[in-house]
Formats: C-alpha cells, sequence, structure tokens
C-alpha cells in the first residue's frame, strides 16, 4: 500500500473522511465531493477514477494521476477443501501478512492480520514464532477486506446476506498493541455508507493486553475475544506470557468492566485444547469458578499444529467431557471445527516469511 505499489500515487484506502476531504481540498476540490469518492471506493469498490461518473469529467483524470484506491498485492491465494480461501498479501515493502476467509452456509468470516509477525511469544502459536516486523497501517487492514470482496466479488455492499458478513480480528499479530490502526480500520469498514458491517459483525481477539481493553470496548463497541488458554497464572505464564505483565485477575476484572458487555453480548474465551497440558476435568471446573457472574462463553479451540510445534491436541473424548462441564455449570463451550488445516490457515497456523527472507533462503538452496 506504499508509493512503489500505487506508482508515486497516494494511496487513499485507510484514510477517514475527514483525511480524504482534506486532500481534496488541497487539490482544489470541494470537501462535499469526499463523500461522493467514499461511496465509490467503500460502497462500489471501484479503484478505477475515469468510471467514478458522479465525480466531475474535469477532476476523474485530475483524481487519477494524482492518487489510487490500491490494494495490496495478492502474492498467493489458496482455497481449502473446505472452502476456507487464505491470501498472502504484500504491502509494497518487502512484508506480507495473512488474512483467511472462513465461510459457512450463507454468510462467513474474514480474519484479518493487525500486524506482521507478533511481539508476544505464545508457545503454541505459529506467528509468534515470527518477530514482529511492524504494524499495519489503516490503509493494510482495510485493504485485506477489499481483497477479500474483490476476490468473491462483493461490491456493491450488499444489502442483506453477504458471504463476507463477519469480521475477526484473530489473524497475525496482537490487535491492541496496534490500536491506532486497527480502530481507524474498522471504523472505515463499519461505516455505512461504504463496507457497511456492524459492531455486532465484529470480534477482536486480544491475548490480554489489559489497558487497552476499556478503550477499545468504549470507541468500537465490538465483541470482544479473550485468549485464556489457562486457569493458573503458573500455567498461563508459560503458555501466554503476556499474562507475567497483566496475570488472570486483572484480565478478568478488565473483562468485567468492559463496555456493553451483558448476558446477550458475552465475553468470548477462547482456550486452545493442548493434551495433558490445560485439559483435565479440575481444569474446566477451575475455569467455572474464575469466570463465575462475568457474561461469559467459551469457543474449545483443537490446536492446531505447525512444523516444529511440540504441543498435541486433546483427544475428542477429552474436549466433550470439558465442554460438557462448562456446559453444565452454565456456559456454552463449543468445540470448534478446525478449517482450512490443510493449506494452514486455522487459527495460529499464520506465519510468513518477510520476502526478503525467503529470497535469502532461495539463494543459499541455489548455492
Ligand atoms: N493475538 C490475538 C489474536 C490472534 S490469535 C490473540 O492472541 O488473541 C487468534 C486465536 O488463535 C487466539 O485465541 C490464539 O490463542 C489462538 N491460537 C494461536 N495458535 C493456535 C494454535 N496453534 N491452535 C489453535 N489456536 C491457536
Ligand atoms: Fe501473538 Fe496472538 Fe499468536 Fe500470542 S496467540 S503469539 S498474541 S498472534
Amino acid at each position: 500500500m506504499t508509493d512503489i505499489i500505487s506508482q508515486g500515487r497516494k494511496n487513499l484506502i485507510g484514510l477517514d473522511r475527514t483525511e480524504l476531504a482534506a486532500e481534496l481540498t488541497a487539490v482544489g476540490e470541494k470537501p462535499f465531493r469526499a463523500k461522493q469518492l467514499w461511496h465509490w471506493i467503500y460502497y462500489r469498490g471501484e479503484s478505477d477514477f475515469s468510471k467514478m461518473t458522479t465525480m466531475s469529467k474535469v477532476a476523474r483524470p485530475k483524481l487519477a494521476e494524482l492518487f489510487s484506491a490500491s490494494r495490496p498485492v495478492i502474492t498467493r491465494e489458496e482455497t481449502s477443501e473446505d472452502r476456507s480461501r487464505k491470501w498472502l498479501l504484500g504491502f509494497g515493502d518487502a512484508n506480507e501478512a495473512e488474512c483467511v476467509y472462513i465461510p459457512e452456509k450463507d454468510r462467513g468470516a474474514l480474519c484479518l492480520s493487525s500486524q506482521v509477525g507478533c511481539t508476544l511469544n505464545c508457545s503454541f502459536c505459529h506467528t509468534g514464532t515470527q518477530k514482529l516486523v511492524r504494524n499495519l497501517t489503516s490503509g493494510e487492514i482495510v485493504g485485506q477486506m477489499m481483497v477479500a470482496r474483490d476476490s468473491y466479488g462483493e461490491w456493491p455492499s450488499p444489502r442483506g446476506e453477504r458471504m463476507l458478513s463477519n469480521i475477526v480480528m484473530m489473524g497475525m499479530g496482537e490487535p491492541l498493541y496496534n490500536f491506532e490502526n486497527v480502530s481507524k480500520a474498522l471504523k472505515i469498514i463499519m461505516d455505512p455508507e461504504g463496507i457497511s458491517i456492524s459492531k455486532r459483525r465484529i470480534t477482536l481477539s486480544t491475548s490480554g493486553v489489559v489497558p487497552m481493553m476499556e478503550r477499545c470496548g468504549k470507541e468500537l463497541g465490538v465483541n470482544l475475544a479473550v485468549s485464556l488458554h489457562a486457569c493458573t497464572d503458573e500455567l498461563r505464564d508459560k503458555l501466554v506470557p503476556i499474562n507475567r505483565k497483566h496475570p488472570i485477575k486483572e484480565l478478568l476484572s478488565a473483562c468485567r468492566r468492559y463496555p456493553g458487555a451483558n448476558n446477550a453480548n458475552r465475553i468470548t474465551f477462547e482456550y486452545v485444547m493442548l493434551k495433558g497440558v490445560n485439559d483435565s476435568d479440575a481444569d474446566a471446573k477451575e475455569l467455572l469458578r474464575l469466570v463465575r457472574g462475568l457474561p461469559a462463553k467459551f469457543n474449545l479451540i483443537p490446536f492446531n499444529p505447525w512444523p516444529g510445534s511440540t504441543f498435541e491436541c486433546s483427544t475428542p473424548a477429552q474436549s466433550k467431557r470439558f465442554s460438557n462441564i462448562l456446559n453444565k455449570g452454565g456456559l456454552s463451550a463449543p468445540i470448534r471445527v478446525p478449517r482450512g488445516r490443510d493449506i494452514m490457515a486455522a487459527c495460529g497456523q499464520l506465519k510468513s516469511d518477510s520476502i526478503r527472507q525467503r529470497r535469502k533462503k532461495t539463494a543459499s538452496v541455489e548455492a
């Protein structure tokens, strides 16, 4: 999404309405044109200025010369046997991130990345083995959505049913460590005159960045998912190292304060099922005790393996027992069906070597 991709022209994707109006005024256009341009870019998905027929005839070539509405470049696109789709996207500076679409019967969720790599080395997560390279910009986050919409031809924004109906911030990176850009991107995605995805259909997943949680709820009002994965600090310190900074008690009290959380709008606790590590009956009972009084539900995620990972997934029988204990305690706790494992698109499997790293590898193979 840099000048390399847009060939020296400024990319407008990722600018908010005020910034878009400022760009237009700076080149002698009236600020009200920003509303029209917004409609073309985010409602119609148009990137060719010559086709933006409500813009004046004089303005169209001028805009085309100065600006672009370019998406990240698709480096690789794969479709799983279960129809999940994964894109490896390049951002013009040798960095790449992955984005995944998970279809359901009459809808589907798009899993967006917020960073290239991640600073938090959760021991069961493939992304965590890739050092943080950088935060993604708001344009690069919105750009992932635009690529997916292009791929499914979902322009203009459908009024009724949509393939791309939900967004989950569960791709690469910790979204609350890049909150400014994530917030700006989600506001663009939620805008009713553009891509128009309601906050009720957006879920942000955090490993537990406690100081940012309240702001996320207040500013965005999106659903919150929290990667809990353990019921004692001793174990969580090892699995999700951010726990050393913000232990379970602090995390759960931030959940209790999360704006907008109530029984109709519960916080999802994600729990990766690791055989012999966190999946005993006693663990399930302790979880019930921990979240008592909280508007909570659980998502039990079978561990998705990756090359070099040392964990094993819990047995189906033990996962079922675990789920039943939570159910009996009054909590919904479905065991998720892994999607896109054959293309390494399932939860926690995303990782992309930077182009530079890949070139180095290729060079050494050739030598
Ligand atoms: N950084 C954020 C969001 C991205 S990870 C977070 O940690 O919440 C999305 C979810 O996938 C998290 O719950 C994460 O713990 C989980 N996950 C990571 N690696 C996994 C793996 N190998 N198998 C199953 N789930 C995994
Ligand atoms: Fe980062 Fe989330 Fe993976 Fe942990 S689970 S390393 S926070 S992406």
